[in-house]
């Protein structure tokens, strides 16, 4: 390269929305440009996101934060790429359309599959080669169900044009003008499809889901170069050299690469996440075994509890219910209501995960009388983030050797100092938000850049980040952690609540 490059770009293509952010030496956010992903609910449990839409964001946001910043693309040193896991499509490679829309992580359509599969007694199959619970919430079945829905709806279509991938493999081939169809080991983990200990597709459960080999991307270490950016796009040749899960872009933004530290997200779901070092661990308490991210010559292994619906049920009480205006807007009413007045919510709008890997759950609210007012409501959905991250922390805690003594948050949610106070409370242990909570962007642009010599080293990047808060816990710890155990017994409540 001729010039020495002044910026490393990540792309954050989140579940909410799709954001571009230009990060400079010292590892902090010098501009970014953001935009809402429509969401569609075509039936109850259903979710989809264009892959057209995503990709279109994807190159307007990028566009958006250069111009913004007078920046030339030729002055960006290297991209990131850090997605919404699981969330999958197939694509024509002659025309680069989508057969269909992508089926979304929160998707239930593939219960069905699911419990049958159970039946057959392959769940244990499936989690002792994948790591994983079975669940409609990873790709397998989605892409199963994509590949039913195209041999019945186009059923002469020349299957060698098909190619299938999760959000960053589309937007990689969308970034190489179509050269590269590829995807890292920290997204094809969460696939069910990869097999944990040799990092390859699982050809078993390739044919048990009945998906062709050839329409599956090539599994890459997650720091390393993938390709380079189309000259018509930009206008320069970029390399994209990270590839990261969003989960495990937090992990590595928080500077969690030992065993014994671990994160929390608070996005459209809440994933906490333990590093577990280079060798392959199981959990005793229905976590998730899962890739942190990998080298050439390296791969980091990751604890995980995934919930998931948490800030999606902030944008329900916006968009569904109408109950509030913005999302920030909870935070006053929160403390407006001063406490839940007795409501307790189950956030199971698309089942439960961790630790209880309900698919027949559904939300609920519990509790109420006639003196209950919107804001009680909001409050109560708040609370119900910290309770569900309360019941994922003491799972970690019974496969840890030593308890959590520590909680290093980020994410949209984190920005809200009520519930991140609220969480201190019920947890009994400090909350500790970074200045820059854009972690997932943040750890897809380290990625990127140390891949390039961009920063030094990983310690040398880890010691600029500051510290934003830390949440002590308070006064309100008593109320909190009784709160918990009412709140345990709605979920009971709201357990099982689909007859299949
Ligand atoms: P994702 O990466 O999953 O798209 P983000 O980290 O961008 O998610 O966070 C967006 C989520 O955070 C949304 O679900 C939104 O409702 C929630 N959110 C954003 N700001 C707040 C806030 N101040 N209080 C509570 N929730 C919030």
């Amino acid at each position: 390269m001729s010039t020495t490059p002044e910026y490393i770009l990540a792309l954050d293509l989140g579940t909410t929305g799709n954001r571009a952010i230009l990060f400079n030496r010292d590892g902090n956010v010098v501009s970014q440009a953001y935009k809402e992903l429509p969401q569609y609910y075509p039936h109850p449990g259903w979710l989809e996101h264009d892959g057209m839409e995503i990709w279109r964001d994807t190159r307007e946001m990028t566009e958006k934060v250069l111009i913004d910043t007078d920046t030339k693309f030729s002055q960006v040193g290297a991209i990131g790429l850090t997605v919404q896991r699981e969330t999958c499509l197939l694509w024509d490679k002659t025309t680069g359309k989508p057969f269909h829309k992508a089926i979304v992580w929160q998707d239930r359509r593939t219960t069905s599959l699911c419990n049958e599969l159970t039946k057959q007694g392959k769940a244990e199959e499936i989690q002792e080669k994948t790591g994983l619970v079975l669940d409609a919430y990873f790709s397998a079945t989605k892409l199963a169900w994509l590949l039913d829905w195209l041999k019945t709806e186009q059923p002469d279509v020349n299957m060698e044009n098909v190619l299938a991938g999760t959000v960053d493999t589309w937007v990689l081939w969308n970034l190489t003008g179509g050269k590269v169809h590829a995807t890292d080991r920290s997204n094809a983990s969460r696939t069910m499809l990869m097999n944990l200990a040799s990092g390859t597709w699982d050809l078993t459960l390739l044919d048990l889901f009945g998906i062709p080999s050839h329409i599956m991307p090539e599994i890459k270490p997650s720091m390393g170069e993938f390709g380079r950016t189309d000259l018509d796009l930009f206008g320069a040749e970029i390399p994209v050299t990270a590839i990261f899960g969003d989960q495990q872009a937090a992990l590595f933004a928080h500077g969690c690469d030992r065993p014994g530290l671990l994160k929390c997200t608070y996005g459209t779901g809440c994933f906490l996440v333990a590093q577990a070092g280079t060798e392959l661990t199981r959990s005793q308490s229905r976590l998730l075994s899962t890739v942190a991210w990998t080298t050439e010559t390296e791969t980091k292994y990751a604890l995980e509890a995934a919930m998931f619906t948490t800030g999606a049920c902030i944008q329900w009480l916006r968009d569904g219910l109408n109950l509030i205006q913005s999302a920030a807007e909870t935070e006053a009413l929160a403390r407006q209501a001063g406490d839940n007045n007795g409501v307790y919510f189950v956030p199971a709008l698309s089942g439960l995960g961790a630790p209880h890997w309900d698919m027949n759950a559904r939300g609920s609210f519990q509790g109420i009388t006639g003196g209950v007012k919107r804001e009680h409501i909001v409050r109560s959905v708040l609370e119900s983030i910290a309770y569900q991250v309360k019941e994922a922390v003491e799972a970690m805690n019974k496969d840890a050797t030593n308890p959590v003594s520590l909680l290093k948050v980020d994410g949209g949610a984190s920005k809200n100092d009520f519930l991140m106070q609220f969480q201190a409370d019920v947890l009994g242990i400090p909350v500790e938000r970074p200045a820059v909570q854009d972690a997932t962007a943040q750890g897809a642009a380290f990625g990127a850049g140390l891949a390039i010599g961009f920063w030094e080293s990983y310690d040398s990047v880890i010691a600029k980040r500051e510290i934003d808060r830390t949440f002590t816990p308070g006064e309100g710890q008593t109320q909190a952690q009784e709160g918990f155990q009412v709140w345990l017994r709605a979920v009971e409540r709201a357990k099982n609540w689909l007859v299949d």
